[in-house]
């Protein structure tokens, strides 16, 4: 169960719902809003003893939150989250397209990139520069130089910039550069890593961990938010079956699903999703249908020479379309429900 706190509630009034928790036996876990402070209650059946609070001041409501995950939870909040990336809203009405390359090779092919995708209307430019590689041996990014780079493309074109982060210890540096973090597949169960980004101001891009159910994913979630960081964006970039014949699979079920279980906006990456480029605009359109707020597709200048995810990358042209396609479908299906 959650305890919401008034707006107005003093640190005492907060304090004094705290010590009752404790008194009859319960783990309180106390989440400080910019709005109002939330406290959760931790035990089996707290709702149980809701009765137990009736007496104190300042308490707006007492909400049952029946999933493992509960500030995550549509149930914990019924309006969808709009998170705002410097002035981008996701969660919107609006389509947000974020595009660029996998990695930051350059400053040359970074801007390039930058200014073509800015052109088709994309608003956030993508980029590595802390790369997670399987192989130790493959290109491991530019690191700070290449943060350097997304800072002037974004000074140049007016995109924010998202990049990912691998290590807690580069927390602060990717803060000073970039207007979202994005946490990867491979660390969306790195817990250290969540609470470090949680304890920032900047909006998170969570990717879905490749062999992570859909539950585990809002417990990563979770990570974040209780540390008091809202603006969660969360990210189905396909997971391992047995197929084989794409990198991953596409869980589209998941789009619709998590919102109706959370209201943290959603966002699809049809590229590290697929594996292949020729699938990339099927599988957008077919994630918009689903009710994604978002993509984030790969793009480069020469897909043949890019130094990681080329065979997924789009080149202009395709990406040309792929925004064409995108502006149709959604006049053709604006003002219809999702
Ligand atoms: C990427 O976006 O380039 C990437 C490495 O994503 P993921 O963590 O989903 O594999
Ligand atoms: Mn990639």
């Amino acid at each position: 169960m959650i305890i919401v706190m008034s707006r107005r509630a003093t640190e005492p009034q907060v304090q004094a719902v705290v010590d009752r928790v404790r008194e009859i036996g319960l783990r309180p876990e106390v989440s400080r809003g910019e709005d109002r402070s939330v406290v959760g209650v931790i035990g089996g059946n707290a709702y149980a003893y809701r009765e137990a609070f009736s007496h104190l001041p300042a308490i707006q409501e007492i909400v049952q939150i029946t999933k493992p995950f509960k500030l995550a939870s549509r149930e914990f909040q019924p309006h969808n989250t709009v998170v705002d990336v410097a002035g981008v809203p996701i969660g919107g009405e609006e389509l947000v397209v974020m595009a660029g390359p996998c990695s930051v090779e350059g400053e040359e092919m970074l801007l390039e990139t930058a200014r073509f995708v800015a052109s088709q209307g994309a608003r956030i430019l993508r980029g590595g520069a802390f790369k997670p590689r399987t192989s130790p041996y493959s290109f491991q990014g530019l690191g700070e130089a290449g943060l350097r780079m997304l800072a002037t493309a974004r000074e140049e074109t007016g995109l924010r910039v998202v990049s990912e982060v691998i290590a807690p210890a580069d927390v602060e540096l990717l803060v000073g550069y970039v207007d979202m973090l994005q946490v990867g597949t491979r660390n969306m169960q790195n817990y250290a890593l969540l609470q470090e980004v949680g304890r920032t101001g900047k909006p998170v891009l969570l990717k879905r961990g490749m062999s992570s159910t859909i539950e585990e994913w809002l417990l990563a979630a979770e990570y974040v938010l209780s540390q008091g960081n809202r603006d969660v964006v969360l990210c189905e970039r396909g997971i391992r079956t047995f197929e084989q014949a794409t990198r991953f699979t596409l869980d589209l079920n998941a789009v619709p699903l998590v919102r109706e279980l959370s209201h943290l906006p959603v966002v699809v990456d049809p590229s590290q999703g697929t594996g292949r480029w020729s699938l990339v605009k099927p599988m957008s359109l077919a994630a918009v249908m689903a009710g994604a707020n978002g993509l984030i597709v790969e793009v480069h200048p020469k897909p043949d020479e890019a130094l990681s995810d080329g065979g997924q990358s789009l080149d202009f042209d395709t990406f040309r379309r792929l925004m064409q396609d995108l502006v149709r479908l959604t006049e053709a299906t604006a003002g219809q429900p999702a």
